[in-house]
């Protein structure tokens, strides 16, 4: 997996890469990262990037130009780890924004096949249409709520993409049985001690009873999921044939 991301703020993206496990990850090769300043392709002796929206409106615009000659130093990247021989890679090119298909942990799967991905961060009232129309691939908001830029939409979604890159976390089976992994919520858990401040872990929990424990986490995922996320319950009963 191959991460670039074309960004105001690089800095941002690689101060929370190198951090705990996406750190162990960048810092191993299990996924590589590069972020591309687009500051570094500005048109003007003032360094920006942005301009006036036509039409009036509040803000300004990120420019077409700028992001153009990002997104070829991008594939430039591409080409040169791939040898040239770009033909065969799955690439796809991402806008953050508050207008595109809402991310999900499915998307995040689907996206952890690719061969690289390339995070394309808005910022002030966003970027000029013409070139999100030339270069993007996907559109992807992270919810319904608008952000000053799109660096933490980016991060957010490396760190979900990249828990299913094969070797990303230490236990490749939890990115599955993780809340969304079967459509469900996940369980209560505890850890050491049994009882604190009066409160005792569920007597079935310390039984030992491994098919009993399975049985009640899974009762406690549904019961969780009917509770605080009646969409979800809806579509796990649906994908079952029960109504
Ligand atoms: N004018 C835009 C609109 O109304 O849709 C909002 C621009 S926002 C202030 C600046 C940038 O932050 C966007 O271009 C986008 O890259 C990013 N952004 C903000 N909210 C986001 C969200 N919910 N999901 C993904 N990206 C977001």
């Amino acid at each position: 997996m191959y991460f670039q991301v074309i960004t105001l703020f690089p800095d941002m993206i690689r101060n929370a890469m190198g951090t705990s496990i996406m750190g162990r990850a960048v810092g191993t090769g299990m996924v590589s990262l590069d972020t591309i300043n687009l500051k570094d392709f500005s048109q003007n002796r003032y360094g920006s990037v942005d301009d006036y929206p036509y039409g009036g409106g509040a803000g300004m615009l990120i420019q077409c130009e700028p992001v153009w000659q990002a997104y070829q130093k991008a594939m430039e990247n591409i080409a040169q780890r791939a040898g040239d021989d770009t033909s065969s890679r799955k690439t796809r090119v991402i806008y953050t924004s508050p207008g595109g298909k809402v991310f999900s942990n499915d998307l995040a799967k689907e996206l952890s096949t690719a061969d690289d991905l390339v995070f394309l961060c808005g910022h002030y009232e966003g970027v000029d249409e013409r070139i999100l129309r030339e270069i993007v691939t996907d559109e992807i908001s992270i919810g319904d709520y608008v952000l000053t830029g799109g660096e933490l939409p980016a991060l957010v979604m490396m760190d979900a993409i990249s828990r299913f890159v094969p070797g990303v976390l230490h236990n490749d089976v939890s990115a599955e049985t993780e809340s969304f992994g079967n459509g469900l919520l996940e369980y209560p858990q505890y850890t050491r001690p049994s009882e604190w401040k009066g409160k005792k872990v569920p007597d079935i929990i310390l039984s030992g009873d491994h098919k009993k424990v399975d049985r009640w986490r899974m009762q406690q995922s549904i019961h969780r999921t009917a509770e605080r996320r009646p969409d979800l319950y809806a579509e796990w009963l649906r994908t079952r044939g029960i109504y």
